[in-house]
C-alpha cells in the first residue's frame, strides 16, 4: 500500500492525510503542509521546525498529552514506583484488574516519555529520562502481549492493519471494560 505523499520531513516514505510517519515521527497533517510555520497542529513542532530538527538528527518533539486530554492532566502514576507496579502486573492474573493496570502504564508511558523532551540530549538527566521511559515502554509492551492473546481468545481483536496500530487492534476490547483511546486510555 502506498501513500498519498511523500513525508514532508524525512522524505522516505510515502504517507496517508494524519499518518504517522514510521521513520521520523511527522503526522502527515494537510494544514500543516499548506501552512508550513504552523504550530500545534497535528504536530507539536511545525513543518519547518520539524524539517530542521529531523535534518540536526533530533527527535520530532511529540504533542503534549495533556493538551487535549483532560484524563492526563496529570501524571497517572505519579504516586507509585515502578517496581510495585511492575511487581503487581506479574502478581496479577484477573482480566480486568489488568486492563486497568495496561491502560494506567500505557497512560504512564505517554506522560514520562515527553520528559525526554525537557533534556538536551546527551545529558545524564536525557539519559535518566529515557531509562524511566524504556522501562515503562517494556512493562507497557508485557502487558499489551498478554492482552492480545486474551483479546484474541475472546473474539475481540480486530485485524492489523497496515496503517494502525495494536492500539486499534485492542479497541472492541478495551471497550468492554469501558476504556476508549485519545491519544491515552
Ligand atoms: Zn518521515
Amino acid at each position: 500500500m502506498i501513500g498519498t505523499n511523500k513525508c514532508p520531513v524525512c522524505g522516505k516514505t510515502y504517507l496517508y492525510e494524519y499518518e504517522i510517519c514510521p521513520v521520523c515521527g511527522w503526522e502527515n497533517d494537510p494544514i500543516q503542509m499548506d501552512k508550513p510555520d504552523l504550530e500545534g497542529g497535528a504536530n507539536r513542532m511545525s513543518l519547518n521546525q520539524a524539517i530542521t530538527a529531523y535534518k540536526k538528527g533530533e527527535k520530532l518533539k511529540k504533542k503534549k498529552l495533556n493538551e487535549d486530554v483532560i484524563v492526563m492532566a496529570s501524571e497517572p502514576l505519579k504516586d507509585y514506583e515502578f517496581e510495585d507496579i511492575q511487581c503487581l502486573v506479574h502478581k496479577t492474573i484477573e482480566t480486568e484488574a489488568l486492563v486497568n493496570l495496561y491502560a494506567a502504564v500505557f497512560n504512564e508511558f505517554f506522560w514520562v516519555e515527553d520528559n525526554e523532551y525537557d533534556f538536551p540530549k546527551g545529558t545524564p538527566e536525557y539519559a535518566e529520562a529515557c531509562r524511566i521511559t524504556d522501562q515503562w515502554g517494556a512493562l507497557m509492551d508485557e502487558l499489551e502481549e498478554r492482552l492480545m492473546r486474551i483479546a484474541s481468545d475472546a473474539g475481540l481483536l480486530l485485524p492489523r492493519e497496515p496503517n494502525s496500530g495494536t492500539v486499534k487492534q485492542m479497541g472492541p476490547f478495551m471497550k468492554k471494560y469501558g476504556y476508549v483511546n485519545a491519544n491515552g486510555w
